[in-house]
């Protein structure tokens, strides 16, 4: 089932749970806009190249749609759709003024050089500039995309409408960035982690971690919890796995990593298979890479109890349920990564505001929302007798049909 496919499965699980009327459903399964537009760019060396580039704006009635914009070979139509649809219930969970959105160039960043990249971002900006904007769509970065990304989109962005820090999220401080976004996500991910042990009498210190993905948001999460006492007992990334029983020293490692490109030949670790990650001996398991990554092959052998889902979609249906047989506790993307666009959603005020937050403000204001979600999400669970999951989806979908009730339909 791909990604589409099992997002709206879980929409349409949670409408039934909510006994939403089936016009409201409908209407929320369609997306408000999508847009696909052509990206032809001359490469360094002359020769034209084409790309595809996605913005799906899944819906709007609680505010600007948001989400972010991803630079990946796998992205294709459905993947941002279902990206785009379960930004909408995050942005409810998180319950910021938001609505959903997603965007991507189906391109291997690795394969372009950076004025290669500021091309495709400029061309991709202005086939869309006109659907975007600061009441609108708001882009933040995602897999393959950063602060940088952005600038660039905000450089563009405002040759058409004029100066408009807030048109994007995540970008440099210098521009108008939020301290604390770069972090926001991870962050965010270590605040839902506590949250949930709390509820099972645990604390981080106590427990062992097992990492997949040390990107931006893997990398964080990882640092944050060493510097609780965690211990992270194995980590990987596309090039490679490490692990070490007594725990990895994070900051040497992320410093190798700085250093040789690599996660392997770290002194205080042994390589191990990367498939081997996610059945890997450990307390908690936090995925932070691509969909789709536990599934019905492996599900079966995950040895974690509680897995954490920092990335989008890492647990397929399949796994869900064979993984809720075991009694492994799932918390779900759509709350375990909201860190991120809270995050955004502090550096939009600030800038509409034309006021800078310190980053003891802004990491007491994430930790708040954070809290207080997993708090609603919860009375879901008592609620309606559901999982996790279920909890998250019926919050943020009753959120989100409420305001469109509220807002009607006359034309
Ligand atoms: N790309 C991040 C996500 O999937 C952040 C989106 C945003 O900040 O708008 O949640």
């Amino acid at each position: 089932m791909n990604a589409l496919a099992a997002t709206n499965r879980n929409f349409r699980q949670a409408a039934r749970i909510l006994g939403l009327d089936s016009k409201i459903e409908k209407s929320l399964l369609i997306p408000f806009r999508e847009i696909k537009v052509e990206c032809t760019i001359p490469k360094d060396d002359g020769t034209l190249v084409s790309y595809v580039g996605f913005r799906v704006q899944h819906d709007n009635a609680r505010g600007p749609m948001k989400g972010g914009i991803r630079y990946h070979p796998e992205v294709d139509p459905d993947e941002v759709n279902a990206l785009a649809q379960l930004m909408t219930w995050k942005t409810a969970v998180a319950d910021i003024p938001y609505g959903g959105a997603k965007g991507g160039i189906g391109c291997n960043p690795k394969d372009l050089s950076v004025s290669e990249l500021e091309r495709l971002t400029r061309v991709f900006t202005q086939k869309i500039h006109d659907l975007i904007g600061v009441n609108t769509d708001v882009p933040a970065p995602d897999m393959g995309t950063n602060a940088q990304t952005m600038a660039w989109i905000l450089d563009e962005y405002s040759k058409f409408h004029g100066h408009s820090p807030a048109i994007v999220t995540g970008k440099p401080i210098d521009l108008g960035g939020s301290l604390g976004r770069e972090a926001a996500t991870g962050c965010g991910v270590v605040y839902a982690t506590e949250a949930l042990l709390a509820e099972y009498g645990k604390h981080v210190k106590d427990l062992t971690f097992a990492i997949q993905g040390f990107g931006n948001v893997g990398a964080w999460a990882g640092k944050l919890i060493h510097e609780r006492g965690g211990k992270v007992v194995a980590v990987s990334d596309i090039t490679g796995a490490v692990k070490n029983p007594n725990g990895l020293d994070i900051p040497a490692l992320l410093s190798h990593k700085e250093k040789t490109g690599k996660l392997i030949d770290f002194a205080g670790a042994d390589v191990m298979n990367s498939d081997e990650l996610l059945t890997h001996e450990c307390d908690v398991l936090i995925p932070c890479a691509l969909g789709g990554v536990l599934n019905r092959e492996n599900a079966d052998n995950v040895k974690a109890k509680f897995i954490i889902e920092a990335a989008n979609h890492p647990t397929d249906p399949d796994a869900d349920e064979i993984l809720s047989k075991k009694g492994v506790v799932i918390l779900p993307d759509i709350y375990a990564n909201a860190g991120g666009v809270t995050v955004s959603y502090f550096e939009w005020v600030q800038n509409i505001q034309g006021f800078m937050w310190d980053e003891e403000k802004v990491n007491r204001e994430l930790k708040k929302y954070m809290t207080r979600a997993f708090h609603n999400l919860k009375g879901m669970c008592h609620s309606h007798n559901c999982n996790l999951r279920m909890g998250a989806f019926t919050l943020g979908v009753n959120r989100v049909a409420r305001a469109t009730q509220l807002r009607g339909w006359e034309a």
